[in-house]
């Protein structure tokens, strides 16, 4: 087996930035300069697996300056097929309570000036987003999220903001106006970049607090909580992405993911 290559990437978010007790680290090189750190790659649940924190192992990279374009492109590199794109986020409904799980199958992209493709020319190319998450993944992250007994949230969107602050009441009243369910900073570019290199994508969402604008009597949104719900709680994240690996079929045939650019050119 080549140790250098990998069958899954899991990007580690805020407050999680250790998958393995016992791994090789690997500095990765890309055309777009370095990613957040090194890529660290281990045995899970009978798989090879490339874990990668996207604010870095410290957290010293802000979610508006991630490299996600490296990031991705350093997975890829190593063989990676599938991607797990965990996240801490807000809640933006009452029903989706904090240290719940929603398994987003939607986004809207509400951050700006974001290198978000790979395809800047010469051959026009335009990666369909209509359904970001990989169909398969998402499928068994339910699953594996129902045997875990957690509480999980089968579908939902994700409004993605620029950050680095927080939103105001306004804003996040609009978005919960809008039906959305959850808000966090990091999940676009990072499944868009991943689709247009026909890896799949699957999101899982800690919900780590109401946003700003939902609920009159809570605590606006601070860092400091979010870290604090997420770390009593990674420990079923843990079990979970376990349990998902376990189960994921060697190939992917329950998805079209592989082929994203088909059809995606005017050549
Ligand atoms: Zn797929």
């Amino acid at each position: 087996m080549d140790k250098t290559q990998a069958d899954i990437g899991v990007f580690g978010g805020s407050g999680f930035y250790k998958l393995f007790d016992k791994a090789e680290e690997h500095v990765i090189e890309t055309p777009y300069g370095p990613p957040s750190d090194k890529v660290v790659i281990g045995t899970l649940g009978g798989k090879r697996v490339a874990f990668l924190p996207r604010h870095g192992s410290h957290h010293q990279i802000p979610p508006h300056q991630i490299n996600y374009r490296a990031n991705v492109w350093a997975m890829k590199s190593l063989g990676v097929q599938r991607i797990i794109s965990p996240c801490a986020a807000g809640s933006l409904q009452t029903n989706v309570k904090p240290g719940e799980f929603v398994v987003c199958d939607q986004f809207v992209d509400r951050t700006s000036g974001r290198k978000d493709t790979f395809y800047d020319g010469p051959i026009a190319t335009h990666v369909s987003s209509a359904e970001p998450y990989c169909p398969e993944m998402t499928k068994f992250a339910q699953i594996a999220g129902k045997q875990c007994g957690i509480t999980v949230h089968p579908k939902g969107t994700v409004v993605v903001i620029q950050g680095p602050r927080f939103s105001s009441k306004s804003e996040s009243k609009w978005f919960t106006s809008m039906g959305w369910e959850v808000i966090n900073m990091t999940q676009y570019p990072e499944v868009h970049l991943v689709r247009e290199q026909e890896m799949c994508v699957v999101n899982i969402s800690l919900i780590t607090d109401y946003d700003s604008g939902l609920v009159g009597d809570v605590e606006p949104v601070s860092h400091s909580e979010v870290i604090k719900v997420f770390e009593q709680n990674i420990s079923k994240l843990q079990s979970m992405l376990v349990k998902l690996i376990e189960a994921l079929p060697e190939s992917r045939n329950g998805c079209g993911c592989a082929s994203a650019l088909a059809g995606a050119r005017f050549t």
